[in-house]
């Protein structure tokens, strides 16, 4: 069910190119750098700007 660790080693940003986190319900990837979320939808990571949600608007969150 979760995302597959090696994957997400894999996914960068497309804004910054920088790393990016697992969200804690894991229903997203988080790029502390742009400060977006882009959602994990059935497994399926949607790595578009168009798409992420502002990280300050994202419920899953913790914000440390
Ligand atoms: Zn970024």
């Amino acid at each position: 069910m979760a995302l597959n660790k090696e994957l997400l080693d894999i996914l960068a940003c497309p804004q910054c190119k920088g790393d990016l986190e697992l969200s804690a319900q894991e229903d997203g990837l988080i790029c502390r750098a742009c400060e977006l979320v882009y959602p994990i939808q059935e497994d399926i990571p949607i790595m578009l700007i168009d798409e992420a949600v502002k990280l300050d608007q994202w419920p899953n969150t913790s914000s440390d």
